[in-house]
């Protein structure tokens, strides 16, 4: 029996060992310690911005996005229809109403050209979620924003070194945040990001992240926070991993393109774009879509793969297909044909940063194996 190839598994031999080394012997294990700041400050600066918050993950990090921009009952945000339930949930637990929009075929990322048809009087952000490794149209969102008067928030943590026109992601939202899962470019095991440049919405999540202690009077509390803190064990492996981010880029960016080429031409699959007009993909995952040639779904493809010994995961189900949503009365009459489809049809196979050539060559030939 061959061995299994898990569908992730980070790299961690560069200065991680090393670090985490540091906080042991010096005892610094918690958020006080100095890698925090370190890593704040260094991804901050690697993706443009001024101000960087580390949090303990990146949905957490989307929550104190939403309560640091006051959004709340009465107030609506458009989001896509296909992402992971993070970015719907801190909507819905700040007490606001998710709007959603349909993705686009090609890139799976939402779709900006709906996005005005949504924008109603009680509009007041866009929650933008660049997916799987291709940048959103940044653009047409930006001039919405401005038009309008609505913030953005930026959920870049699939996006981590990706830039849109040559500008980071992550660094075109009001407030933008980050994931350190270890599927993520670089990991810190569990982690997140918020990144700003307006330093009153950086010293709001510190404030939030951190239960809103007040300074001169720590056990009183004007509002409500939460203990979202980062510790200095995650940030001493942040630290290293940052050092190594071009480098992981590239690796992702050849792994993607060695299955484009080697998977090129296979019926019934759609391949992902390896371009668009604004950017080049990194490949966050290499995700696959049965068309219609393929006589089964998703779900029978990556059962197929795994008795091969490949493991698989499927795409995002739709935010408008959640139960828990609709047993809220939420998205009663939302259709979204392009993420209903991709949801049933889509998957990925592994294309973590320790995926070696052989493996990839493998899988390849099991997938051609299971479409044949
Ligand atoms: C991974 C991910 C998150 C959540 O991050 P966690 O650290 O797993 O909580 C949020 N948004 C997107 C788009 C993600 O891919």
């Amino acid at each position: 029996m061959m061995d299994f190839i898990p569908v992730n598994e980070p790299l961690l031999d560069g200065n991680e060992e090393k670090y985490l080394t540091e906080c042991i012997r010096s005892g610094w294990i918690s958020s006080e310690g100095p890698f925090v700041r370190q890593f704040e400050e260094q991804f901050a600066a690697r993706m443009g911005r001024e101000y960087g918050v580390a949090v303990c993950n990146g949905s957490v990090a989307l929550d104190a996005a939403v309560a640091a921009l006051n959004l709340g009952q009465g107030d609506e945000v458009i989001l896509p229809a296909f992402t992971i339930i993070s970015c719907a949930a801190a909507v819905v637990r700040a007490g606001a109403t998710p709007v959603l929009v349909d993705c686009d075929a090609a890139t799976w990322n939402m779709d900006a050209a709906q996005v005005e048809t949504r924008i109603t009087s009680r509009t007041r952000a866009i929650m933008v979620v660049h997916i799987f490794g291709l940048p959103v149209d940044m653009a047409p969102l930006l001039a919405l924003a401005e038009k309008h008067g609505l913030k953005i928030i930026e959920d870049a943590a699939q996006m981590h070194g990706q830039t849109y026109c040559g500008k980071p992601c992550g660094s075109f939202g009001d407030i933008s945040t980050f994931s350190f899962y270890p599927n993520k470019h670089i990991t810190t095991g569990e982690g997140g990001m918020i990144l700003t440049d307006d330093p009153e919405l950086a010293a709001r999540c510190r404030s939030l992240r951190n239960l809103c202690f007040k300074p001169e009077q720590r056990f009183i509390h004007d509002e409500l926070g939460w203990n979202f803190r980062m510790t200095n064990l995650q940030a001493a492996l942040g630290v290293a991993q940052l050092e190594r981010l071009d480098d992981f880029v590239l690796r992702k960016r050849r792994m993607g393109e060695r299955y484009t080429a080697l998977l090129h031409g296979t019926p019934g699959l759609q391949l992902p774009l390896a371009k668009t007009a604004y950017a080049d993909n990194i490949y966050w995952v290499f995700g696959l879509v049965l068309d219609d040639k393929a006589g089964f779904d998703a779900r029978e493809a990556m059962e197929r793969l795994g008795k091969l010994g490949i493991g698989s995961r499927p795409f995002f189900w739709p935010m408008h297909e959640q139960p828990v949503f609709r047993k809220m009365g939420l998205f009663a009459d939302d259709h979204h044909p392009v993420a209903e489809r991709i949801a049933r049809r889509g998957f990925y196979i592994p294309s973590g940063m320790a995926l070696t050539t052989g493996q990839l060559e493998r899988v390849v030939a099991a997938v051609k194996d299971i479409l044949r």
